[in-house]
């Protein structure tokens, strides 16, 4: 597993420095670290970190051991991967940044494909949902990186990421690399920014690994309790896998602590190449672990594959880190999820959880609909969606006129269904303030308005029942999932460090909107506070602006 971590990938790429920035620049306060680190670990939630805290030794009880939030929350109900990315460095919630799902419905698209990508630029013409531009046209807010390089231009943005959507809204729109997994490799956007000779190395390493076979890893005595096995389907077994796969086999390679090595020694790597945090002024580099997400979708959270990846991460940052260290660089480091997860419900039952079960298939949006559709005197498909829970749009096939009447009859038969907890309309939704105040305490609409953009959320919101898992089959790979108001989806870690920091353990509900102020006031960022909707956290050490 190792062979593909930072240690294995540092000696490749050996080359010095291309760049530094620049000679005269100066960092915003003198005290400023020369490099902030943000990262995000795909699918991590607070009962995760809290689970397995007790037993990292490596990069996560090192981070643990600044200031660390355990009741961080990605406030929102649309607890999914785009939002999640986009509220890390923005201080903006996806209600006011306008990523408010992984993929949303614009039925008056200037194109067949209706369904918008959430870092997509559907404008490019030949461009779709599935073989799409990556941009981030859609986020409607600046990152950390694009504030720091308008008053910094010596500065420098760069994002790696599991995922092209991650590193896009975690990079923001000025960016001078960002790489995230395309095909069976790192891939970019960037026309103009070159190909840094890590990449090369780093997807020639990837390559090589890929077509050796995996052997099963050992279990550590701490993982060995978890090995019980739930049949999910004829030809799907979960909970005492051991990341063993096939040569060739890269969905077996993503799923596995592989795949976060393979990340981290390219971050490591360009940050060595391009000398992040060797100048005066600050660079920010972020970086996006996506292993923990699908190793959380395919195996669910309670088993031994979790176990094994959790292990595994906290080895992978621990060695990302030293690697860090060597370079002598005055490094600070956010660490936090961009959503949690819910477990499979057949291992939450045994745990007790008497209501945990799998949604009932006839609740997605087109089936719903059709059911519903001659009941009320229409036909064909009236209601559109993308799976269980969430958004749903009614059809524009329907006429204007009898829309009200279509939702109406939609969130009154959803509401009734034993599964649902609430449906919301879009004139209801709109009509509760943006939420404020202890986040902790939010009611479930609340949740939801904060995740809402008018323009391009849908037109009933349905929420389902806590512990009813939307995945009515699970399948190769999907398993498990998240995406719920709930707090197993919406708690997660926030962890900053930075080298002498004094240990701060705090239980106080802090969101995942107030780490981008907290990290503007570290490096003397002026950000309008009228800009953002996060505060700064004064126990993180820093001179919040008053
Ligand atoms: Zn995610």
């Amino acid at each position: 597993m190792r062979k593909l971590g930072i240690a294995f990938l540092a000696g490749l790429v050996a080359c010095s420095p291309s760049s530094t920035n620049a000679q005269d620049a100066r960092p915003l306060r003198p005290d400023a670290p020369r490099l902030i680190v943000a990262i995000s670990v795909d699918q991590l939630s607070a009962d995760l970190f809290d689970e397995y805290r007790p037993h990292f030794t490596g990069g996560l009880k090192r981070l643990a051991a600044g200031t660390a939030y355990r009741n961080g929350y990605q406030s929102h109900a649309a607890t999914e991967t785009c939002p999640g990315h986009s509220t890390l460095l923005t201080g903006k919630r996806p209600a006011t940044n306008g990523i408010v799902a992984n993929t949303w419905l614009d039925q008056n698209a200037p194109r067949t494909d209706k369904t918008i990508y959430c870092a997509e630029d559907e404008k490019v013409s030949g461009s779709t949902s599935r073989a799409y531009t990556v941009s981030p046209a859609h986020l409607n807010a600046q990152t950390l990186g694009d504030r720091l390089k308008a008053v910094s231009p010596a500065s420098r943005n760069v994002a790696v990421g599991g995922k092209d959507r991650s590193a896009v809204m975690m990079g923001g729109r000025n960016v001078d690399q960002r790489w995230y997994r395309q095909g069976n490799g790192f891939a970019t956007d960037l026309k103009d920014a070159g190909v840094p000779r890590s990449v090369t190395l780093t997807n020639q390493a990837v390559a090589a690994v890929l077509g050796q076979p995996r052997p099963a890893l050992e279990p550590p005595a701490l993982c060995a309790p978890k090995a019980r096995e739930y049949v999910l389907s004829p030809s799907l077994t979960v909970g005492n896998g051991r990341m063993d796969r096939a040569a060739g086999d890269f969905s077996g390679f993503t799923r596995s602590p592989e795949f976060d090595g393979a990340t981290l020694a390219l971050a490591a790597a360009l940050a060595q190449e391009m000398a992040l945090g060797r100048g005066q002024a600050t660079d920010v580099l972020s970086i996006s672990l996506a292993a923990t997400d699908y190793v959380g979708h395919a195996y669910g959270s309670g088993g031994m594959e979790m176990c094994l990846q959790m292990l595994a991460l906290d080895r992978e940052l621990g060695d990302f880190l030293a690697q860090l260290d060597r370079s002598g660089v005055d490094y600070a480091v956010v660490l936090s999820a961009d959503h949690g997860g819910m477990d499979i419900p057949e291992r939450l039952r045994d745990k007790g959880i008497v209501g945990a079960a799998r949604a009932d298939a006839g609740l997605e949006p087109g089936e719903f609909g059709k059911l519903l559709a001659p009941q009320i005197g229409q036909s064909g498909n009236i209601l559109r969606g993308f799976g269980i829970g969430g958004d749903i749009w009614v059809d524009q096939s329907v006429p204007a006129a009898q829309r009200p009447a279509v939702l109406r009859a939609a969130k009154e038969r959803y509401a009734a269904h034993p599964q649902v907890y609430a449906a919301f309309t879009r004139d209801e939704i709109m009509a509760v303030p943006m939420p404020a105040g202890p986040v902790d305490k939010w009611t479930v609409i609340q949740r939801v308005r904060a995740s809402f953009d008018p323009t391009r959320s849908g037109d009933l919101i349905v929420v389902l029942k806590q512990y009813i898992s939307p995945i009515a089959a699970p399948s190769s790979g999907y398993a498990a999932t998240h995406g719920s108001p709930w707090d197993y989806d919406r708690r997660v870690p926030i962890l900053f460090w930075r080298k002498g920091s004094r240990p701060v353990a705090s239980d106080q509900p802090v969101e995942t909107i107030d780490i981008m102020p907290t990290l503007a006031a570290m490096i003397g960022l002026a950000v309008q506070p009228d800009s953002i909707d996060g505060k700064c956290l004064p126990a993180v050490g820093v001179a919040c602006p008053r």
